[in-house]
């Protein structure tokens, strides 16, 4: 067996040893002579699960006890329409920022519920850049202000979060975990887990409880944060094999020291990365260097003609998924938390072999 180095930007990698232990507990979870994925979601077995995931993540980021942290399902994107169903609470409308593809499409999806305030927007220079802050025109009637913590395609986000006169909402989907935050600097955060947290299919919301009991009336039951608060995100069935391994996630991390150590290894795997690709005269990097991304590191070569060459060379270098997304082209490479350092520092040495090559 061999594994590839994997700069996915989601589904993306997970660490080893997670999908080591998920094997070993494949057939017969602890015991009970079944996998996680054929147990009820009511049985001891998997409520412990569940309430030890939600335990390790509530101590991961230090969440107060004034948030409710749910277990979801539906994506990043359901929470596009669910923040608005569920946090206008009788208001007309939002602000939000514009810093990239996954903000323009929640205002997009939010535009069918409210009034939306851009703030401001990155449009102009290609979403290059988190615009200044002392620019945004905020409406101060507003029910909260959105903004996409880290852009997966763009590669731009923040590192100072903004003040807020109304309730923040950020998307973290690409950047939770990966460093430590301020939670109750924030309102709600969501993210889907496909990057950080786990396998695809279960989505975190993390919401300040008071802010639960506001959807508007015609909301459908799996769309009210109240109702899956109440039954603790079991009122239908959750998707349970993506919670269990959410949580051997959690444990992973914890393991490693935590949100400080993660932070640290994250941005040391970052700076190694845009350092070799400001040092080269072949390798661009097309962001503000203050709001570059740690976890998604988009970067051109002086030629598209070199793109086809560059994604083959790598992948016969066990380097894989480097492609860019297909609405920006040019290459990516996601580094979440779960990619080691090693496979950054072959990606390195493949690109200056490359760059020597062809440059
Ligand atoms: N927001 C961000 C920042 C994302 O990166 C993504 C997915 N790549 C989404 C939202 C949409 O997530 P999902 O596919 O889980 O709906």
């Amino acid at each position: 067996m061999s594994r590839v180095f994997n700069f996915s930007a989601g589904p993306a990698a997970l660490p080893t040893s997670v999908l080591e232990q998920a094997r070993t507990e494949m057939l017969d979870y602890q015991g009970t002579g079944m996998s996680v994925m054929e147990m009820s979601h009511r049985s001891q077995a998997f409520v412990d699960i569940a309430e030890r995931a939600q335990a390790d993540l509530i101590d991961l980021l230090a969440i107060p006890d004034d948030y409710q942290v749910l277990f979801l399902q539906g994506g990043a994107t359901t929470q596009f329409a669910m923040i608005p169903l569920n946090l206008l609470a009788g208001k007309r409308s939002a602000d939000y920022l514009n810093t990239g593809s996954w903000s323009t499409k929640a205002i997009k999806e939010a535009g069918k519920f409210c009034e939306v305030n851009v703030v401001a927007s990155a449009a102009a220079s290609n979403f290059d850049r988190i615009p200044d802050s002392a620019d945004w025109q905020v409406n101060s009637d507003a029910a909260y202000l959105h903004v996409c913590s880290n852009e997966t395609i763009g590669g731009v986000q923040f590192h100072e979060y903004p003040c807020s006169s109304s309730p923040l909402v950020a998307d973290m989907s690409s950047d939770i975990l990966s460093r430590p935050i301020d939670v109750s600097r924030f309102a709600l955060i969501y993210a889907g887990a496909q990057k950080n947290i786990g396998p695809a299919g279960l989505t975190v919301v993390i919401v300040r409880k008071d802010l639960l009991g506001n959807a508007a009336p015609d909301t459908p039951s799996m769309l009210d944060y109240a109702i899956h608060a109440k039954a603790d995100s079991m009122s239908n069935t959750p998707p349970t094999y993506a919670w269990y391994l959410a949580g051997l996630v959690f444990r992973w991390l914890q393991e490693l020291g935590g949100l400080e150590a993660m932070a640290a290894i994250n941005k040391r795997k970052a700076t190694k990365l845009y350092t070799a690709i400001d040092q080269s005269n072949f390798y661009h990097s097309p962001v503000a260097v203050r709001d570059r991304s740690w976890m998604n590191i988009p970067f051109i070569l002086p030629d598209a003609a070199h793109d086809g060459d560059f994604l083959s060379a790598a992948r016969e270098a066990g380097l894989t998924n480097l492609q860019g997304h297909r609405s920006v082209g040019g290459m990516r490479a996601s580094v979440y938390n779960a990619v080691p350092e090693d496979a950054v520092d072959a990606l390195i040495e493949f690109m200056q072999t490359f760059e020597k090559e062809r440059g």
